[in-house]
Parts: C-alpha cells; structure tokens; sequence
C-alpha cells in the first residue's frame, strides 16, 4: 500500500478536515461506549421540515418526477428564486442566466470559488469565519487572508480589509448573519464592500443562508446595496431557514458568466440538485410561517442562554443578531481545541471550538439549533469544568 503522499494528488493532501465533524465522530465513539452527549456543535435545526415541504416532495415523486433535471435546477424553481430576490433587492434577476440551483450552499461556495479563484490568487474573510470557505480555498492551492472583525462586538473591520487587499486579491467573501458570531453587517459597512469591489476589480461572494433568522437590527441584502451582479455572487439556500440541511437544496445568483461557468462544473460532478427536492423548494420558498416560528424559538433560546452566561463566572458573550450560535468567550489558560475535547469526554457536552473558526483567543462556539434544557444544561457544564480547572 502506498503511503498517503504517494497515493493522493496534492489537492486531496491540501483539504483540510471539517473539525465541526471531527468533534461529532469523537461524540458518537463516546454514545458507542454508553454515554449520554449533549449535542451543541452543529448547526443543524432540531426542528422536522414543514410537512407542506415533505408533501411536496412525495407528490412530486408519484407523479413520475424522478428523472434528471437541467443542471442548473428546474426552470419554475429558478423563476421563483428570480422573482423573490428582483422584488427584495430591486435587481433584475433572470432566471435562465443568473441562477443555479445546487446541492446545498455548500456546493454553491464550491463551484463559485473554484470558477474564480486561481492558485496564485487570494480570497480575503473576516475572522472568525465558517471553516469551509478555506477548505475550499485550500483544494483549489489559493490563498485565504483572514481580516479579524473587530473583537468584543464582531465590528466591520473596514480599514483592515483596506490594508489586506493586494494584487492577487481576486475575492472577498462576506457571510452576514454570521456563523459563528451572528454578527449582521449594517448599510454603510455593505457601501464600504461595494466599493472595494468596485475600486480594486474584486468579486464580492455574499453567504446569506442566515439571512430569514434575524433577532434584532435590519439585516439588508449586499445585492441591494451593490445594484448589479456583475462582481456579486450571492450564496443562499433552504437548509437552515426551512429546516432542510439532509434535502441538500442552495443556490447561488450571479452574472452570466460565473454562473455559466458554475453550471459546467456543477455537470461535471453531481448533474443536478436531486428532483423531488428542487420541486419541494418551490413549496418552501412560498412559506414564511414555519421560519418565523423556528426564528422565535431561536431567539427565545438564545436570550435564555445569554441570561445564564451573565451568570457564570468564567464565560462571557456578545449579543448575537442573527443566525443560531453563540461565539462565547472563556476564561482559562486552555486552548480551544483542547477544551472542547476535554469537555466533551469530562462533561459529555459536544461544543465547536474557537480555533476551527481562524481565532486563537479563547473561544467556543454552541448552537442554538438543539433544545433550551439541553443548550443551559451544557452551558452550566461548561461553567463547572472551568471553574475546576
Ligand atoms: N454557509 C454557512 C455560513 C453555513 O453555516 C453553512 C452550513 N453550516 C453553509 C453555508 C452550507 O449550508 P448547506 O450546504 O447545508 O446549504
């Protein structure tokens, strides 16, 4: 058997692993063993899909809806896609050139930075920031450039991304609501991007799959700030608003050319978005009701969580916006990555740390998509193991 290096192309080397999962693989090896896991690491709601959505589906497969689709997704799911983003951002969206329907956002992000990312570019992120967009990075042999937001509130660090901007920059990449911190950026920080874009020819990549859970503040669309998609990608999906992460249903909306492009590569790899899915989408993009539900129970948690923080004496936390975590500063000398497994295998609380998101202060992230008992309870073990240690 040949070792690693030998056997795999150096791009397979580059990937890194998800650490959301390595923590997730670490839990269940525990529950093998008999012991009881609070889960807090992935955000994955615990609430079913809508059974509007589910019925969708299983009429779309009796009625013979099982076949390919265009790769780009179904034409009446694109027009809706069309037709809700023209009418929220005041931008003309045409449905067989700007959109591409894909197997989650994720794959979205994939086929987009891979279609304008060289190897000797750079794609520039604010820290912290959801792992895979350097992953991806990573596979395609370019540079990621992380720009810390500003610590205590997850500020827009605008005249850092200013500093951070070079020739090779070909990228920046906004994600708001934020994962892991919930952070929204407001009007003038979405201005101060379009700009950049503007003035140094650079391809703003907007992640907005957070975009329907919003607590507090306005959370505005970069493409109805940026007026065109010529240097817009707009990343966006139905896994957290509609409670679909196992469905794997994103989209991306972008110029003609990236889209094309996107399109070519997305034939290459899986065809297209499984079908019942794709018509299952239509149903869920005309439902508001089901999201605004989960985004009060989101928040109820959340403010619950918050509450009993300013109770414990080792951990502190910024006031999250949006989105369905919690980035909680600790106390301590550990770090992260030690923390989180020490206290998954001392407390049975399965948390994600700082670490995976480019932080080295002492951070962890939970998520708010698991019940309130289990969210207190794992925050009070947490609160204990610091406190012994
Ligand atoms: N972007 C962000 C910021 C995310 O947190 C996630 C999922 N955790 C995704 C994209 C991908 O979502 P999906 O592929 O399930 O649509």
């Amino acid at each position: 058997m040949k070792e690693n290096n030998e056997l795999l192309s150096a791009c397979a080397i580059r990937v890194p692993k998800s650490g959301t999962l390595k923590m997730a693989t670490l839990a269940k090896e525990l529950e093998a063993q008999g012991e009881k896991i609070i889960h807090l690491g992935i955000g994955k709601p615990n609430f079913n899909t809508p059974k509007e959505i589910i019925e969708a589906a299983h009429k779309a497969m009796l009625d013979g809806k099982t076949g390919y689709t265009s790769s780009k997704g179904i034409l009446p799911l694109r027009k809706k896609i069309a037709e809700i983003h023209t009418k929220e951002t005041g931008v003309e969206v045409n449905p067989n050139e700007n959109i591409i329907v894909t197997p989650g956002a994720k794959a979205s992000l994939f086929a987009g930075l891979v279609s304008l990312l060289n190897p000797e570019d750079n794609m520039i992120v604010i820290s912290p920031y959801w792992p895979s967009y350097e992953g991806i990075t990573d596979f395609i042999g370019a540079t990621t450039k992380s720009v810390p937001a500003h610590y205590g509130d997850f500020g827009f660090p605008s005249e850092q991304i200013k500093e951070a901007i070079d020739k090779k920059s070909k990228v920046l990449l906004i994600n708001s609501p934020s994962n892991p911190t919930g952070a929204i950026y407001n009007l003038d920080s979405l201005k101060f991007i379009s700009d950049i874009s503007q003035d140094n020819n650079i391809h703003i990549i907007t992640d907005e799959i957070y975009k329907t859970i919003v607590f507090s503040g306005e959370f505005h669309q970069y493409l109805s700030v940026s007026q065109s998609l010529e240097k817009t990608l707009v990343i966006d999906g139905l896994s957290k608003s509609h409670a679909m992460t196992g469905w794997r249903i994103g989209y991306s909306i972008g110029s003609k050319e990236l889209i094309s492009a996107m399109n070519r590569i997305q034939q290459n790899v899986s065809t297209c978005v499984n079908t019942p899915t794709q018509y299952a989408a239509i149903k869920a993009l005309d439902l508001e009701e089901p999201t605004k539900k989960m985004v009060a129970e989101y928040k109820e948690r959340r403010d619950k969580a918050l509450e009993l923080i300013d109770h414990c004496e080792y951990l502190s936390c910024n006031k999250p916006e949006g989105a369905f975590y919690l980035f909680i500063k600790y106390e301590g000398s550990i770090d992260s990555e030690e923390l989180a497994v020490r206290i998954l295998r001392d407390k049975g609380v399965c948390v994600t740390a700082g670490a995976v998101f480019g932080v080295s202060e002492n951070y962890l992230r939970i998520s708010l998509a698991s019940d309130l008992a289990s969210i207190l309870e794992g925050i009070k073990r947490i609160n204990d193991f610091l406190t012994n240690h």
